[in-house]
């Protein structure tokens, strides 16, 4: 597994740079100027959604809920996130696009691009602990994970490995796929993986055909597959890199990041003999994952990140669970809680941010924040 770690390579400082100025923001230059865009779907922060009753309240103003710093708000209901509004007219076909072709490379530079995004939305004391910390893809077959870890210098870098891009990019696609065309390409995916994946194999991939050559590269779709990417990697970057700022690892202090990641500190991160599982920061990653996540949204000018990219995630890794009870098929499984448990806590967190008009006031009492 560890032999092909000297092809580990940065994608960090150029992408980070430009993920700084460019957050997520891709040209729609393909879709003609007429059609809607997805980007317009969510409505601003607070403000009435596109044909809801226009007596519904925004989120910041629900009545009855007092506000006791320091306390979660009394919950009689989760606080919905935007829902998603496909758009009723298609367009041109897109050819090429690099989430149908599974281009690894497109994938790890649109990862630098998030990852910039999430460190500019942090608290000025976070964001100084983690600046110019490098990104790692890391193309170990069939590892499907992601890291926060530390160098034999004691300095912070983040990891990603293509095996999880690909996944995300996958359940993007399905995904975006059924809710524009009513389908259940994410749940067939699911069982192709159940059957057919295998520990430290390449990543499953469906034959030509699986997704109607028309609803593939119907723009809508494409457009949404990209909105679903991005908004999955910020939850799953936004928990890691909380690792760092939290101070979980101890090695992000703000002096910098590793000048060079060698393959024993990968393979460090992968024979878990690093501390890298503890119930409560693991909490406290995903707190802190989902505020940071959400605040980036908010600068988004397009498409507002939500949580539902984190709900799809855990999602499709309970299912998997599910379907394969007696198999680890993904080291993600192994290293994280179980989804399932992870859920409420984003869901939580979520309704709280949006109550709190983003003021991350609520920690899980106990586990920090
Ligand atoms: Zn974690």
């Amino acid at each position: 597994m560890l032999a092909s770690m000297n092809l580990l390579r940065p994608i960090g400082a150029l992408v980070l740079a430009l993920g700084l100025v460019a957050g997520c923001q891709r040209g729609s230059s393909r879709r003609p100027a007429s059609q809607p865009s997805y980007g317009q779907a969510y409505p601003p922060y607070g403000a009435p959604q596109q044909g809801a009753p226009p007596q519904q309240p925004g989120y910041p103003q629900q009545p009855g809920y007092p506000q006791q710093p320091g306390y979660p708000p009394a919950q009689t209901g989760p606080v919905p996130a935007p829902t998603f509004n496909v758009p009723t007219m298609p367009g041109l076909p897109v050819l090429g696009d690099p989430i149908n072709d599974i281009n690894v490379s497109w994938l790890q530079s649109e990862a630098g691009v998030v990852m910039g995004a999430l460190i500019g939305a942090l608290p000025a004391a976070s964001q100084q602990k983690v600046r110019g910390i490098p990104f790692i893809a890391d193309p170990t077959v069939g590892e499907v994970n992601a890291f926060a870890g530390c160098d034999d210098q004691r300095m912070p870098f983040m990891a990603i490995t293509d095996g999880l891009l690909e996944v995300e990019a996958q359940i993007a696609q399905f995904k975006a796929t059924d809710e524009i065309f009513g389908t259940r390409k994410l749940d067939e995916f699911l069982r192709m993986l159940a059957q057919r994946q295998r520990p430290g194999q390449p990543i499953v991939r469906p034959p030509a055909g699986f997704i109607d050559p028309v609803q593939h590269t119907d723009p809508r779709k494409v457009e949404r597959q990209r909105q679903l990417y991005h908004e999955q990697l910020a939850f799953v970057l936004g928990h890691e890199l909380g690792h760092h700022h939290l101070g979980h690892t101890g090695c992000a202090n703000g002096q910098g990041g590793s000048r060079g990641v060698t393959p024993a500190d990968l393979g460090r991160m992968l024979s878990r003999t690093l501390p890298i599982f503890n119930q409560p920061n693991e909490i406290a990653a995903d707190v802190a994952g989902v505020n940071n996540l959400l605040a980036a949204g908010a600068r988004q000018q397009g498409y507002r990140w939500t949580e539902g990219g984190a709900m799809l995630t855990l999602g499709f890794f309970a299912s998997l669970d599910q379907l394969t009870p007696a198999t680890i098929l993904f080291a993600f499984e192994q290293t994280h809680p179980h989804p399932l448990l992870r859920q409420p806590v984003v869901q939580q967190t979520a309704n709280t941010w949006r109550m709190t008009g983003g003021a991350p006031v609520f920690t899980f009492p106990g586990f920090g924040g």
